[in-house]
């Protein structure tokens, strides 16, 4: 089956789709992005990424290309072209096109981009051997919260984590605390049992899937905090993992040589797992 884009009002296939060259996001990466779970049928916490993608455009004074329902309308109608079940909506904006000059221009319209692709989950054996990381320093700019297409430093960290046979790059900031992964946030489980995740400011990208799993732990009464934690920390903590709309909750079982625990996802990791799927379970049918 042929796959469809969405292309700035126009629905036209997927090997057909693009933009003009002096579109900003390729000549300045001036532009967000925001990517939506849909799992089963169900759109995954739709609402808090379309906030998330109305802070990302105001922090950078791009206009919203539409209205939230007539983009709500889109993202439906580009997984019901692609007949995903189960995939991924990928959205961006940038602020348009324009004769190349770094300035904001005068009157651009904001450029809209929705693609949508199927996921497929990984074994549970997969899983339960969980995922290594590399670690490497966070070279990003200061405002991590906002999803800029700019993802250069995330996109050289991913590659290095590739050639090393890792699923991820932890990012070691100047004090030798881990800020976040080059595509999730990263989590610890310490020896009391406790849940860690660095506070979200603009060092890191406040994950949607880090705001549900708090809650989820919060409705669990599990004890969380959200503090810095040094990667000396995580090499000896009981468990780790890492979350993002993609990866969901996935179990970190060795971080650079260090291996955690007994080399295998931990119960705690699992449990979360657990209560995220029940969580997707619920929510809103397309
Ligand atoms: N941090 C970064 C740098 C990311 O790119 C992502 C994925 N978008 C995340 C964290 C996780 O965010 P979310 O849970 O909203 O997918």
């Amino acid at each position: 089956m042929s796959r469809v884009a969405y292309v700035n009002g126009r629905y036209v296939p997927h090997g057909d789709a693009s933009v003009h060259v002096e579109d900003r996001g390729y000549q300045f990466a001036d532009g967000v992005y925001e990517v939506v779970l849909v799992h089963n049928g169900r759109l995954v916490d739709e609402g808090p990424h379309l906030d998330r993608l109305d802070r990302s455009l105001s922090e950078l004074s791009i206009k919203q290309p539409m209205s939230r329902l007539a983009l709500q309308a889109i993202m439906r109608e580009v997984v019901r072209r692609n007949r995903v079940r189960t995939g991924l909506i990928y959205m961006q904006v940038t602020r348009g096109v324009a004769r190349r000059d770094h300035a904001f221009p005068k009157d651009a319209t904001p450029a809209l981009v929705i693609t949508c692709k199927r996921i497929y989950q990984p074994k549970p054996e997969a899983i339960e051997k969980g995922v290594s990381v590399i670690t490497i320093d966070d070279i990003r700019w200061a405002r991590c919260d906002i999803k800029s297409v700019g993802l250069l430093p995330n996109v050289l960290g991913k590659q290095a984590a590739r050639e090393k046979g890792a699923f991820e790059a932890w990012q070691i900031d100047a004090e030798g605390n881990v800020t976040e992964g080059t595509s999730s946030n990263s989590w610890i489980v310490t020896h009391d049992d406790e849940l860690v995740t660095r506070p979200a400011a603009n060092d890191i990208l406040n994950g949607i899937t880090r705001q549900t799993i708090l809650k989820l732990a919060e409705d669990r009464g599990l004890t969380f905090k959200e503090r810095p934690f040094s990667l000396a920390e995580a090499k000896s903590a009981r468990e780790a993992f890492v979350s993002s709309a993609t990866a969901f909750v996935m179990p970190v079982t060795q971080i650079d040589d260090a291996v955690l625990g007994n080399g295998q996802a931990g119960s705690f990791t699992m449990g979360l797992r657990d209560a995220y799927f029940d969580y997707m379970a619920d929510a809103a049918p397309l």
